[in-house]
């Protein structure tokens, strides 16, 4: 593997972009052309793409996508990155292309709430087999494993309750037995947190979150070894045809740009607010990786290089009333889904409601969960903003 020798902010402003040859363009150049004149020597298959193949078809490669991808992988500290539509469509690229029928897949029993959704309620429909594990613990996941197990997918931190995973401890167990392991790494970004170099196989992003960072763009990636990313073109990027589209690629390229000194701000001012919440007589706990509070914060500081800027917090009141105030008189924080991005946002996650909707939990695994999120958390997605007023911004709402 060529290693990123560069430092990770010039490596954002300039891997996969250079001058361009025939303008002089400093900018990277947006092309949106679906086709390439090609010769007439190349065949009508995807199978008979070569590594140096020219561009064809932009749902089998576009150079617009390919820059970002490079950017990507050498965030990552990968060799080959691929670009979808969003990130589930990443996260379905990696899970359909790897399992079939028989199959077995070992996950995280808390994450993003769609791909909760889409291992409980979709993949017992063709047949894959699905054990939720507290990924926290990786004994609990090195028990899960079968023979036929083809799969083991992490999320830290993970949504919504911010529980991290030791992922070079996972990987040992993965690793030993030949097993794949995937990190969805979008709360950490590649700032925080190179899953690769601690032995993880596949590195799935959101770039809708921090990466494009701005909130105007959706789309997903992942990355992996050169081989791995070759077969996850062929069978999902072109046969499944989710890509990335070339603008939206070109307007993340253009955020992860600015990644490294945005989430420097996202984390320093999230240390703020969260230290300010954790005073708050309105606020009963606060879960934020950089605080000494947070039951896993040794981990944090050895597999996190920056504490990212999502807090979870319960209020000292019943959640929906809070909610309800907060959502009416919040002023600089949005109450909306999504985060990562420039603008603060902020969305209560009650836990029986998640429970019933997304990841079905009982017993030991449900009083881990309320252990971390009792009745339910709120999410904020600390944003660019001054730390002093979003600070009296929840205040004044949560007064
Ligand atoms: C948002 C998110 C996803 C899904 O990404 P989309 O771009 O919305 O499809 C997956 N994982 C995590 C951790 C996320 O936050």
């Amino acid at each position: 593997m060529t290693r990123n020798r560069r430092g990770p902010r010039t490596t954002a402003i300039h891997a996969g972009e250079g001058v361009d040859p025939v303008t002089g363009a400093s900018a990277p150049n947006l092309v949106m052309s679906t086709t390439y004149a090609v010769d007439a020597s190349l065949g009508f298959s995807a199978h008979d793409l070569t590594e140096d193949a020219p561009f064809i078809y932009t749902r089998w490669g576009n150079p617009t996508v390919r820059q970002l991808e490079a950017k990507l992988a050498a965030l990552e500290n990968g060799e080959a990155a691929l670009c979808f539509a969003s990130g589930m469509a990443a996260s379905a690229a990696v899970v359909f292309s790897l399992l079939g029928q028989g199959d077995h897949l070992v996950a995280s029993d808390t994450n993003y709430a769609g791909t909760a959704e889409l291992f409980r309620g979709t993949l017992p429909r063709f047949g894959i087999d699905l054990t939720l594990v507290d990924s926290s613990d990786p004994a609990a996941v090195a028990a899960a494993l079968r023979p036929e197990t083809k799969l083991v997918w992490i999320e830290t931190p993970a949504n919504p309750i911010l529980r991290l995973t030791d992922i070079a401890a996972v990987a040992a167990v993965t690793g030993a037995r030949g097993i794949p392991l995937a990190v969805d790494s979008t709360f950490a970004t590649p700032v925080a947190t190179r899953p690769l170099d601690l032995g993880a196989d596949y590195v799935v992003h959101s770039l809708t979150k921090y990466i494009g960072g701005h909130g105007d763009a959706l789309g997903g990636a992942v990355v992996g070894s050169k081989a791995a990313m070759a077969a996850l073109n062929l069978e999902a990027g072109i046969h499944y045809g989710g890509v990335l589209s070339p603008f939206n690629a070109w307007l993340i390229a253009r955020g992860a740009a600015t990644l490294p000194l945005r989430m420097a701000a996202h984390a320093d001012t999230a240390l703020q607010v969260a230290r300010f919440l954790e005073g708050h007589a309105k606020v009963r706990k606060v879960l934020y990786p950089g605080l000494p509070s947070h039951p896993q914060h040794d981990l944090a500081r050895r597999q996190m290089d920056n504490f990212s800027g999502m807090i979870s917090f319960q209020p000292a009141e019943p959640g929906p009333a809070v909610a309800a105030r907060l959502a009416e008189r919040l002023q600089v924080i949005h109450y909306a889904v999504s985060l990562g991005h420039h603008r603060s946002l902020i969305y209560w996650i009650g836990t029986d409601g998640i429970m019933d909707s997304t990841f079905g939990l009982h017993g030991a695994q449900l009083d881990a969960y309320r252990a971390y999120a009792g009745d339910g958390v709120f999410r904020l997605s600390v944003g660019l903003e001054d730390a002093e007023d979003l600070c009296a911004d929840l205040d004044q709402a949560l007064a």
